[in-house]
């Protein structure tokens, strides 16, 4: 069992809802019992970054496929993103979407708020109705919101300075990446391996610095999610050592892909940031393995097929990842590349806390929300579309192998995933953070 305290063998008890216990024999009278001998019992991952569609985008996907397909890969709480339709730029749009999918969630969620052109004011009110936090699209993204202006953002890290709160971005600076986009159509460019190349490593880096300096002024809270880009490190590392407040998060296809599997997967894997592969791979590695990079979430973001199957300048970037998450990092783990508490910490511990969410979530200790997933090491996790929840089917790791297969996932004591069936109703709740 992987602890806040480290990896121990022994029991965990589940008493309406709550881990009461964890030790070595404790009394199981009356309590349903699952034997994990010889398993890993994990908590249940926090994915903080996904697009589950609901509502306005439903031709993509929905929230009850959505967050059936975290509880199957062993996700117990997800951050649901606010580029939905309307977006949610303010308090009773949030709470009319909190309202929508709590009757349709098979995992707990707590929801983002948008940061977009001229609606800065309107932060505070979403932040005390119970949101994670805000989003700024710096770029073009699903549902075309238009960006905050330097001044938008500073206003609302004032709010995060005084409330503490992550104000979440997108990091490519959207004239660079306008730029070298048209510089590689007009030549002709129309593989799929041409994306790194048109949004280059520099976009991030610009993007990142703008955070740091924007941080720094403000003393409030930058998240910088999906990172793609080694060049994005220097600027953690400075803000880090300084106690400027720049965090950020990757996801599993930075860590995994490379650049030659463009000629593999192709659109499947259009994401952006771009997977770059190579040193970025290598460099954001290590930086999930030092901490400097708090974060591993999917950015689960489904399409719907017609959306992806297009020449690779109009493709829909992203796809549907939150199932893998977990099976693709514990893969990592299984294979010696990173700890199991390494894992566990990326995934489960760290965006907990960007959420505002623990120690509710995130950790199996007493007190805690009893979400656990348990994990056989020796199985084998195939990718098939009859395992993949998600309505939208398309991801470069349709068909592999992961080594460990997720048996169980468990939420507050309520069986929801059981060996490859959902066995529960939709059980999962909105979520609020405790800010304190
Ligand atoms: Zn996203």
């Amino acid at each position: 069992m992987v602890t806040p305290w480290g990896v121990i063998e022994g029991d965990v008890l589940i008493v309406e809802g709550r881990i009461r216990a964890i030790g070595k024999g404790l009394p199981a009278e009356g309590a349903k019992v699952i034997d994990a001998t010889n398993k890993l019992v994990l908590p249940g991952a926090v994915d903080e970054h996904v697009h589950m569609r609901e509502p306005g985008l439903l031709h993509k996907d929905d929230f009850t496929h959505g967050t059936m397909a975290a509880a199957a890969g062993g996700v117990t709480t997800v951050g649901e993103m606010p580029n939905t339709l309307p977006p949610v730029k303010n308090k009773e749009i949030l709470e009319e979407k909190a309202r929508l999918l709590s009757s349709k969630a098979y995992v707990d969620f707590g929801l983002w708020g948008v940061l977009t052109k001229g609606n800065a004011a309107d932060v505070e009110e979403m932040i005390t109705a119970g949101a994670v936090g805000v989003k700024a699209f710096l770029g073009p993204t699903t549902g075309n919101i238009p960006p905050p202006s330097n001044q938008d953002m500073l206003a609302a890290l004032e709010v995060s300075a005084r409330l503490w709160f992550p104000i979440a971005i997108h990091g490519e600076d959207a004239e660079i990446v306008d730029y070298y986009m048209r510089k590689m159509k007009a030549a002709g460019r129309d593989d799929p391996a041409v994306w790194p190349e048109a949004r280059p490593p520099e976009a991030e880096e610009a993007a990142a610095w703008l955070a740091y300096s924007l941080a720094k002024a403000s003393g409030g809270w930058i998240h910088i999610v999906h990172i793609g880009a080694a060049e994005v490190l220097d600027a953690l590392a400075k803000a880090a050592a300084e106690g400027v407040n720049l965090t950020g998060e990757t996801c599993p296809h930075y860590l995994i892909l490379d650049i030659e599997d463009y000629s593999r997967y192709g659109n499947a894997m259009k994401v952006n940031p771009p997977v770059r592969g190579g040193r970025h791979r290598e460099e954001l590695m290590e930086a999930v393995k030092s901490g400097l990079i708090e974060v591993v979430a999917s950015d689960h973001a489904p399409h719907a097929a017609e959306e992806k199957n297009r020449p690779v300048w109009e493709a829909a970037s992203g796809f549907s990842g939150t199932q893998t998450l977990y099976p693709s990092m514990i893969d990592l783990a299984l294979r010696g590349e990173l700890g199991i508490e390494d894992v566990v910490r990326l995934v489960a511990e760290s965006p907990a806390k960007v959420l505002g969410l623990w120690p509710m979530k995130g950790g199996i200790m007493p007190g805690a929300d009893g979400d656990i997933a348990i994990v056989d090491p020796r199985g084998e996790t195939v990718v098939t579309e009859e395992w993949f929840r998600s309505r939208s089917k398309i991801t470069p790791f349709m068909g592999w192998k992961f080594r460990g297969s997720i048996e169980y996932t468990i939420l507050r004591g309520i069986v929801v995933y059981d060996r490859g069936e959902i066995v529960s109703g939709p059980v999962g709740k909105h979520v609020k953070p405790v800010r304190e």
